[in-house]
């Protein structure tokens, strides 16, 4: 690649970061890495009347999570500030200017009211309402009414917008990095508004300006914004400017792969869509990922696939070997669907992967139960059970028998496990454990199943009531093992218990 890579992620600060939006951040960020280039943060903020407090701090902690921070953006390496565009107001109406200096925008005046009647007129004849060739010089603009005309009602203060002149009888040939060369007739485009009566640009105008004066090479976003393509294409040409090379990312589909997940489908399908909770001051709360148990490594390694694929079998990637797989050529045209069970696949893995005296002192962090406990001993067991594990809030169930004595019996088991010999042979069990000195797992298992063997009793009559006993319930790992660790004096204590009971 000559040109040096600098790409940016440009979110609207209108409510948390839905996940697609993390999807598109990511690919950002792995495309950048690869080249060696820059990752710029930058915050659409012009539409005034969609801003939403707190969702800026939102969108950077949610990349900081994801491990994938901005190297450029608003209060970091501010070379091509600022990167809120609300701060960058003054500079946009220049280049309206210039593009209807040079006959490529024109100023609107028709009132909403006009435009209002003009399409349920239109949609009342069956047909759509376009501002464009077609009718531009029957409407209120600076095309249709005279010099003098227009003088007076800009000097009058009338409110107006500026629009751009789309060409008529022309074929725009766009290109897109995934999807390839695209032919786009002129004459179907409407006449875009640039820059609103408030003094604000639209997003149009502004993402374009910016993202020259920021000096962008690649602008790799949602499937959502290619019908604005060619407007952007045509908007470099008016300027005069050498357009970016574009990606547009698939969309991102519902679990059943029918139609684009939104943002409430995670409400809805009880899964979250947002990297981190948010928790608005009216309204609901959303569900993160982040809250709900995920590692950030998971959730990224899941969303690398969902519309990229590194042509081999290998699925689980550490950032550092995404960014080194990634490239734009393998992100595929069609819509990825999002898989929930798939992502909580990728979080088991990732848990077998973590150490267990992290995942121990995550552990005790969550229950109250296990300050007081040893987070080696607490280690031991997260060793024991994580490979049953999803989440770290899974261990309480899978292993509370490791911390606390059952308080019953489950009863399916129990009618399975308990018959009418099981009170003598616990008690010789007990006879047997009480006596051993050494309390290893290999004497255990060798007098314990040693015994079982000689007196020729069925070995379920002898480890299902145990482990009964010993867990509560017949899950877990070897019984031995768990004896071991609860040691001699609860081993003894619990299997007393059970034979009590019967
Ligand atoms: N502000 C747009 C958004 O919210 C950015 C689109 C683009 O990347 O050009 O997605």
């Amino acid at each position: 690649m000559s040109k040096q890579v600098r790409v940016r992620f440009a979110p609207s600060p209108t409510g948390p970061l839905h996940i697609g939006g993390v999807r598109t951040a990511l690919f950002n960020y792995l495309f950048a890495k690869k080249h060696n280039g820059t990752f710029v943060l930058r915050i659409e903020d012009t539409d005034q009347n969609r801003y939403i407090e707190g969702a800026e701090d939102y969108i950077i902690e949610a990349l900081n999570w994801c491990n994938i921070p901005f190297d450029e953006g608003p209060g970091k390496n501010e070379k091509f500030g600022p990167y809120r565009q609300s701060e960058r107001k003054a500079l946009y109406k220049e280049y309206a200017d210039q593009l209807v200096a040079s006959g490529n925008a024109y100023y609107a005046f028709d009132t909403s009211e006009e435009l209002n009647y003009h399409r349920t007129d239109h949609e009342s004849k069956g047909k759509t309402f376009i501002y464009n060739w077609h009718n531009r010089l029957k409407l209120s603009n600076s095309l249709s009414l005279t010099e003098a005309e227009v003088k007076a009602k800009l000097d009058a203060g009338d409110d107006y917008v500026i629009r751009f002149k789309s060409p008529q009888d022309q074929t725009l040939h766009l290109k897109d990095i995934i999807r390839g060369d695209i032919k786009i007739d002129t004459n179907i485009l409407d006449d875009k508004v640039l820059f609103k009566s408030d003094g604000m640009p639209t997003y149009h105008l502004a993402n374009i300006v910016d993202d020259h004066l920021m000096e962008i090479s690649h602008v790799i976003r949602g499937e959502e914004w290619l019908p604005s393509l060619a407007l952007h294409y045509q908007l470099y040409t008016a300027f005069g400017w050498e357009a970016p090379q574009f990606a547009h990312l698939p969309l991102i589909l519902k679990p059943t792969g029918k139609g684009k997940l939104s943002k409430r489908d995670g409400d809805k399908l009880g899964f979250p869509v947002f990297p981190l909770e948010w928790n608005p001051e009216f309204g609901d709360i959303a569900k993160g990922y982040k809250e709900e148990g995920y590692f950030a490594e998971a959730v990224v390694n899941f969303l690398a696939f969902l519309g990229w694929n590194p042509g081999t079998e290998q699925e689980m990637f550490t950032l550092e070997e995404l960014i080194a797989a990634f490239d734009l050529d393998r992100v595929n045209k069609a819509g990825a669907r999002f898989d929930p069970d798939k992502i909580k696949w990728f979080n088991h893995h990732y848990m077998q992967e973590q150490s267990n005296e992290d995942l121990a002192e995550a552990f005790q962090k969550n229950h109250e139960q296990l300050a007081t406990i040893d987070v080696n001993y607490i280690a031991l067991v997260v060793g024991l059970v994580k490979e049953r594990a999803t989440f770290v809030n899974d261990f309480w169930n899978l292993s509370s028998y490791f911390f606390v004595a059952p308080e019953s019996y489950d009863e399916k088991a129990s009618k399975k496990a308990f018959k009418d010999d099981t009170k003598t042979i616990m008690t010789d069990v007990l006879g047997i454990v009480s006596n051993i000195t050494d309390f290893e797992v290999e004497t255990l298992q060798k007098d314990v199943k040693g015994w079982i063997t000689s007196n020729e009793i069925g070995f379920g009559k002898v480890m299902m009531p145990l482990r009964l006993a010993l867990v509560g319930a017949l899950q877990g790992p070897d019984v031995f093992d768990i004896m071991f660790m609860i040691g001699k004096n609860e081993s003894i204590k619990r299997i007393k218990k059970l034979i009590d009971t019967l």
